[in-house]
């Protein structure tokens, strides 16, 4: 049978339970990390959960854990689990505690869990490219925290789901933030252009390993916002995830990018990322 992590405990997972009153139920407050596994490995795990540790921060939840604390609970959770080839969702709340919109004082005990999730990565999808949609960005404005709070990625993912796209491309006023659960970037003339890391996206780790590779390959990379009119007339647009890594958009609502052909740019980093995969991995 498969377990799932409850604070320091691997449970059944028909066994695990959390409370009525916790917060990440009542208010979506709490945070979360996705960490993909290649062959039993964990892929820059280490920047994952220094993510973690910040968004915690951000948000005043005070957790106890260490990096190295984290990373062997999930390690253990996926051993136990045998997972091969997926990924590891971890989360932590601000705990449990009668309902108030303000921290409870004295504060409780933070709430953590995992799971474990076995796919094989999508290489068809990688090989051919998927299409996006465009909707307004209407979610807060500390999207640098990963959070619990989901609802406005949530309704951007549906309605991409509705005009069956693969991912929802957000803008604020025309200008492309990021995708519902990935960053976005456009090729033009050789350069990749994507939104600088600010309050309005988040830092992505596919982003980081995309950063890497440009350096090592002289790849130019302009962190400027572009519009959502310059996405469509890009050469080459694709997005980045720890699930999708980093996946060609031939089409942007309805609309051909490069003849629906992906691009050399997208292709130069995709070949990058396998070389990463196994220099970033324990
Ligand atoms: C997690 C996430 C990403 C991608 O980050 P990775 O670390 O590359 O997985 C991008 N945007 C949002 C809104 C996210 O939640």
């Amino acid at each position: 049978m498969r377990k799932v992590l409850i604070n320091e405990r691997l449970v059944e997972e028909q066994d695990a339970e959390v409370a009525y009153n916790d917060r990440g139920y009542n208010f979506g407050d709490g945070i979360y990390e996705y960490i993909r596994i290649y062959d039993g490995q964990l892929f820059t795990v280490r920047e994952h959960f220094e993510r973690l540790l910040r968004s915690a921060t951000e948000i005043g939840l005070d957790l106890k854990y260490s990096i190295d604390d984290l990373i062997k609970l999930v390690k253990e959770l996926a051993a136990t689990n045998q997972v091969t080839n997926g990924g590891i969702y971890l989360q932590v709340t601000r705990g449990a505690a009668p309902r108030d919109h303000a921290f409870p004082t004295p504060p409780v005990e933070p709430v953590l869990t995992a799971f474990t999730r076995s796919y094989d990565r999508p290489f068809k999808s990688l090989q051919e490219g998927v299409s996006a949609v465009t909707t307004e960005d209407i979610r807060w404005l500390r999207c640098d925290i990963k959070s619990l709070n989901l609802l406005g990625n949530v309704l951007a993912k549906e309605y991409a789901t509705k005009y069956n796209a693969s991912e929802a491309i957000q803008h604020r006023d025309g200008t492309v933030t990021e995708g519902s659960s990935s960053n976005v970037y456009a090729v033009k003339d050789g350069t990749i252009y994507t939104h600088p890391t600010n309050n309005l996206i988040l830092n992505g780790i596919t982003r980081r390993v995309i950063q890497w590779i440009c350096e090592d390959e002289n790849i130019p990379f302009k962190e400027e916002a572009v519009s959502v009119d310059f996405l469509k007339q890009a050469d080459e647009v694709f997005i980045s995830s720890t699930s999708v890594e980093i996946m060609p958009i031939i089409k942007v609502d309805g609309e051909a990018i490069n003849e629906e052909i992906v691009g050399k740019v997208t292709r130069q980093l995709q070949k990058g990322f396998e070389k990463y995969i196994n220099s970033h991995s324990e």
